[in-house]
């Protein structure tokens, strides 16, 4: 569900619809959390779609880390990406502002964090435009956007929050962790697909070199990080 502060709008015939503040939403505010009424497609429901089906499937959903397109039941879907967007994806599955969002932005996220499976074209032509979502945009991108989350949630028991309620109590106690004990960050890098325990435990290793992590080893395999 998308904070409740937010209303659909009609931009322009190539960008179709996006979502607008229509008040203000401060930094450290959660801007979307996945609810019960989202609809779950696993790898195999999409292959058996037809393609019309699957082309619809593929323009309004993400993909979460167990490789399943979740499609938002409300406005959440109509989210477009910006390059320098004023919400992201967190490694706790919600989305954050991280900065503050006046009443008529538009919201904006960044889809390298939506597990795409082919490069997208970008028409947003933003100030440091990428150009293109890429499939291992999360490789590359993912230590420009743990800082900004970092940035972002010791914000979060300062602000009002409407979507809190739908946290489920596993996500509740990471975060309030985290908030006691900043090493126990929860980096973005676990929102890979499929990526599996290993490697996502390995690029917190690489990320974050604190005395927390430092008992478990490096593989010199993902030292390109
Ligand atoms: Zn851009």
């Amino acid at each position: 569900m998308i904070h409740p502060h937010t209303e659909l709008r009609r931009i322009d015939p190539v960008l179709g619809y996006g979502v607008f503040a229509t008040d203000f939403i401060p930094k450290g505010t959660i801007t979307f959390a996945k609810d019960p009424f989202d609809v779950e497609v696993t790898p195999e429901q999409f292959d058996a779609m037809s393609e019309l089906l699957k082309n619809q499937t593929e323009r309004y959903s993400y993909m979460d880390e167990r490789g399943i397109r979740i499609v938002s039941w409300d406005l959440a879907k109509y989210v477009n990406h910006r390059c320098n967007c004023n919400t992201l994806s967190t490694g706790y599955g919600f989305e954050i502002a991280i900065q503050d969002i006046q009443p008529g932005d538009e919201i904006t996220d960044d889809y390298g964090l939506f597990n795409v499976t082919e490069p997208m074209t970008l028409t947003c032509a933003c100030p440091n435009c990428r150009g293109q979502i890429r499939p291992d945009d999360l490789d590359t991108c993912y230590p420009e956007w743990d800082r900004k989350v970092q940035d972002a949630l010791p914000l979060m028991l300062h602000v009002t929050q409407p979507l809190w309620s739908l946290l489920d109590p596993d996500t509740i106690e990471q975060v309030t962790g985290y908030l006691a004990d900043r090493r126990q960050y929860k980096s973005v890098t676990t929102l890979k697909a499929n990526a599996g325990p290993q490697i996502i435990e390995l690029r917190d290793v690489m990320t974050h070199q604190t005395p927390h992590y430092q008992d478990k080893p490096l593989r010199t395999a993902r030292r390109e990080h």
